[in-house]
């Protein structure tokens, strides 16, 4: 008896209740593989890539060696490798994403034994967060509540046997990142618990870099988040609970695509359909090249480009700015984040970029416009942040460096490629014109 093991947003041993089946199913004796298929890895840019490559590095050493890493069609890949082995049952984790989906009816079909779904990527699967009628939540704070009172499992063990099954397989693909791997996770999380106490009063100051960066492991399921929650629950601080209501918003996105799978690129509410954008034209390279003369939106796009993250309250002040002082449509950001972002995760990403955009489910109101240059001042009170990501800043003391026009200038830095306040009002003219 040998069972399949199909990794993919799961790369982990600890707390993985599909592995678990399938060492059940296989009487310890389990083929694990990775399927490296071309129609993710060409939307990947090169920041996922690396991390998925140095995953998968370490993943393999966990199981000595024998993780099978083959390229192509997934179900013609996984039903070859269950007919080598003779394999009783194929296992996975349940992926909730569109693209996702459809690929795992298409392999379930090509299957001559059963793919068997235990879990997802989340503490509970998209769908099953219900209101008293039965129906899934379209706000956040209600779905919150009810989402805690659900409630989810405990974390499980590695399983302590396991005899991993030969098979051939292509070389693992190269890449590099710190701390890629369930046991780089691990101890990132580990580090960060001990000051997540002061979560709820830092999370907003890119300048202090005081997030934990747990959406890299996350979207690779280095780390589940239901062993994250069990840690939380042993603290009991603000800070905690205030980080597992982000948890909370990662898992009401992926509620939101899987039910409405759509959104990852059209806005949930209609009338958003005839919002008039502008075609991205040589503002938005400049937007993307971190050169729009507006400090904080552009250290925050250099951070994108330079390192392949950047700070939420950042995030939330780029794409507000392509939005709404731009006039781009949110999904030209969108996919630009997706190629250039570590974490890029289709769920988190869409619905994100529709709350800001003001077309999402329990969206921003439209009419309320970041002002990028308070933005700074309030979440970069000392400049510290912009001047770490625009060296032509860097002779500005403090707060100057979010307003250089008023200080005599910065050489090399560029002006102001729009006027904020017309670009408001445009904004506003064609808001009221869809409503
Ligand atoms: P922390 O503040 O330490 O948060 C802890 C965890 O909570 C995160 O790792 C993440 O899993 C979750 N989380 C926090 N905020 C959010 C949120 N608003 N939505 C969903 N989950 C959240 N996150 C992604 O993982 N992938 C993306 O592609 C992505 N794109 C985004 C695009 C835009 C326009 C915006 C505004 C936000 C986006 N986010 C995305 C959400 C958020 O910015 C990141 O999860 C967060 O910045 C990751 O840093 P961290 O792990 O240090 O966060």
């Amino acid at each position: 008896n040998t069972a399949v093991m199909w990794f993919r947003r799961d790369l982990r041993l600890t707390d993985n209740p599909a592995l678990l089946d399938a060492v059940a199913a296989g009487d310890g004796q389990v083929l694990g593989v990775f399927v490296l298929d071309p129609v993710l890895w060409e939307r990947s840019g090169d920041p996922r890539r690396e991390h998925l490559a140095a995953s998968l590095r370490s993943l393999s050493q966990s199981m000595g060696g024998r993780l099978v890493v083959r390229k192509g069609d997934p179900a013609k890949i996984i039903s070859a490798v269950a007919k080598e082995v003779d394999a009783a049952s194929v296992h996975v984790a349940s992926d909730y994403a569109p693209y996702g989906q459809q690929r795992d009816q298409e392999v379930e079909a090509s299957l001559k034994c059963p793919l068997v779904r235990t879990g997802s990527p989340y503490a509970i699967a998209p769908g099953r967060v219900l209101n008293q009628q039965g129906r899934s939540y379209m706000v956040f704070t209600p779905y919150y509540k009810a989402w805690m009172e659900h409630g989810w499992r405990q974390p499980v063990e590695a399983p302590s046997k396991i005899t991993w099954v030969r098979a051939d397989g292509e070389k693992l693909p190269d890449g590099d990142a710190d701390g890629a791997g369930e046991e780089g996770a691990r101890e990132r999380w580990a580090d960060y618990l001990e000051s997540v106490g002061e979560y709820d009063d830092q999370r907003d100051r890119p300048d202090l870099d005081s997030t934990s960066r747990m959406s890299i492991p996350l979207k690779w399921g280095e780390l589940h988040p239901r062993t994250m929650l069990a840690d939380l629950a042993h603290k009991r601080s603000d800070g905690a609970q205030a980080y597992a209501r982000e948890l909370a918003w990662r898992e009401f996105c992926a509620d939101l695509l899987a039910r409405n799978p759509e959104a990852a690129w059209k806005p949930l509410r209609p009338e958003f359909e005839k919002m008039q954008y502008d075609e991205p034209d040589e503002l938005f390279d400049a937007w993307r090249e971190g050169r729009t003369g507006f400090p904080f939106v552009d250290a925050g796009m250099r951070q994108l480009a330079g390192s392949g993250f950047m700070h939420n309250r950042v995030r939330m002040v780029v794409a507000s700015f392509l939005v709404k002082d731009l006039h781009v449509h949110w999904k030209y950001g969108a996919r630009w984040f997706m190629q250039s972002l570590r974490d890029g995760d289709l769920a988190s990403n869409s619905l994100n970029w529709q709350w800001v955009a003001g077309c999402g489910a329990d969206a921003a109101p439209y009419f309320r416009i970041f002002n990028p240059i308070t933005q700074g001042l309030k979440f970069d009170p000392h400049g510290d942040y912009v001047r770490r990501w625009i060296p032509e800043l860097r002779d500005l003391a403090g707060k100057a460096a979010h307003e250089p026009w008023k200080h005599g200038g910065a050489e090399g830095y560029p002006d102001q490629i729009v006027d904020h306040g017309e670009a408001r009002r445009e904004s506003l003219r064609r808001y009221d014109a869809i409503r």
